[in-house]
């Protein structure tokens, strides 16, 4: 519940986040009106669950009503730009985003996770470790609950882990995490921001009003985000996978140290690849204000072998292992999927188009990759950008089709690997999607069908 001189509240877009931010704005006893864009069988079906309570939803455009509220909530999915918004703007209504609006609830301490990649593996990791600490544990954000949802669970004592991708630290207004953590920039979502550097500016939001006693756990191996350390009013603890002796947590000849205490080997960590001892050495690093044992850290950082989606080994069939790494949508997360296997790899990858460059993978690709089917829209550019002339390759626009080319083209000691490096638009409707259609459809082809 939160004091507010507001009454009334408007809140835009009907998905997840904006229907618990309108339950929790109700429970407040704010007069609530919900507003979409959009008309359809699912939003109509979620707007019926607000039959008996006091919210006005319209549905397939946004009227007048909204400039009579006295706030209004933005859902993530909507963009800040759209008329109403600029509207209600100028009468100066403010805009506040669903994270800002949870925050105003929180009574515990937020970690909250940002990056370019690596933010769903890393918020899940630190969640396990504490809530294997003992400490009352909340997932939130862009995976798990909204975190309208799950903040009125918080306590003084709880720690919530926040997802959080760029577009949701837009709209802030009080909103500072306790821990901010940048895991990594790489160039994403151009076809979303205008330059490389608007995309980065908009993930150190993440810092903005964080306070001194706050912290911010920053990727030492990056001067990108190095650079954002000389701007912030919180404490830094950072992280390296090459750096000795930092203030944070840091891997030096094979050893895991959090600040000067040694932790663990690095082979015993449970998820693979370079990328996933930065992932999980940040992790280590949002501990340093707590009281976790390093025998607990330990347990929890040998045991958690990753997410769905994520470079996951699904299945191993006559020598072959096969490989799900869906989530890979951009040209790093494919990078990291090449360098993380020391077998010959059959790479799948190709998918919706949002402008990236694949052309620095070009050596790496050579040097892991023994064959490749380019798929979806990208298929033809990827194929020309970073393995003609390479390696033999092959352009196959229809996933499954492209699918069944590949697992034809592997011998055992192979890795079969789907990792897009694109996101899935083009022929799926979201990368689990993707994910679970390769899955079923690798086990049929093993079973010859
Ligand atoms: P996000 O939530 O930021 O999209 P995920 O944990 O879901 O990150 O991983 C997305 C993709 O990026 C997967 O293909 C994963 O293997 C890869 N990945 C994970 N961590 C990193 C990292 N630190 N650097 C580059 N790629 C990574």
């Amino acid at each position: 519940m939160i004091d507010s001189i507001y009454k009334k509240i408007a809140i835009i877009g009907l998905a997840r986040s904006g229907k618990s931010a309108a339950r929790l704005a109700l429970s407040d006893g704010f007069e609530v009106l919900i507003s979409d864009a959009h008309d359809t069988p699912k939003l109509r079906g979620r707007a019926e669950k607000f039959d008996g309570t006091n919210a006005v939803i319209e549905l397939g455009g946004h009227s007048d009503k909204i400039y009579k509220s006295d706030m209004i909530i933005v859902s993530p999915g909507v963009p800040l730009n759209i008329p109403i918004l600029d509207e209600a703007k100028k009468r100066g209504i403010p805009v506040i985003s669903e994270i800002e609006f949870a925050f105003r609830h929180e009574q515990g301490k937020v970690i909250a996770v940002t990056g370019s990649n690596g933010k769903s593996t890393t918020a899940t990791l630190i969640a396990r470790i504490f809530a294997d600490a003992g400490i009352y544990t909340l997932l939130a954000g862009n995976i798990g609950n909204p975190y309208s949802e799950n903040v009125v669970k918080s306590t003084p004592e709880s720690v919530t882990v926040l997802e959080l991708s760029s577009f949701q630290l837009e709209a802030l207004d009080t909103f500072h995490p306790f821990i901010a953590v940048l895991l990594n920039l790489s160039p994403d979502h151009l076809d979303r921001y205008e330059t490389v550097e608007e995309y980065y500016e908009a993930k150190f939001h993440i810092f903005d009003r964080q306070k001194e006693n706050d912290y911010a756990v920053l990727f030492a191996d990056q001067p990108e985000v190095v650079s954002v350390s000389d701007e912030i009013f919180s404490k830094p603890l950072w992280f390296s996978s090459v750096q000795k002796k930092i203030q944070g947590a840091y891997a030096q000849q094979g050893i895991i140290y959090r600040n000067e205490e040694k932790i663990m080997q690095v082979p015993e960590i449970g998820i693979p690849g370079p990328h996933n001892l930065s992932n999980a050495l940040s992790a280590v690093a949002t501990t340093i204000p707590f009281d976790i044992s390093p025998e607990s850290l330990r347990t929890t950082l040998k045991n958690f072998a990753g997410i769905e989606h994520r470079l996951e080994r699904f299945l191993e069939h006559n020598g072959i292992l096969f490989v799900n790494d869906s989530k890979s949508t951009n040209p790093d997360s494919l990078k990291f999927a090449m360098l993380s296997f020391d077998r010959p790899i059959v790479l799948i990858a190709g998918g919706y188009d949002k402008g990236n460059n694949f052309s620095p993978l070009r050596n790496i690709f050579k040097q892991k990759v023994k064959t490749a089917v380019f798929t979806g829209d990208t298929g033809e550019s990827m194929a020309n950008q970073f393995a003609k002339n390479i390696i033999t390759c092959a352009v196959i626009s229809d996933f499954e089709k492209a699918v069944r080319r590949a697992v034809s083209l592997a011998i055992p000691g192979d890795v079969v690997l789907l990792s897009p490096g694109c996101a899935s638009y083009d022929a799926f409707n979201n990368f689990e999607e993707r994910g679970r259609f390769f899955k079923n459809l690798v086990r049929k082809i093993i079973e010859g069908k």
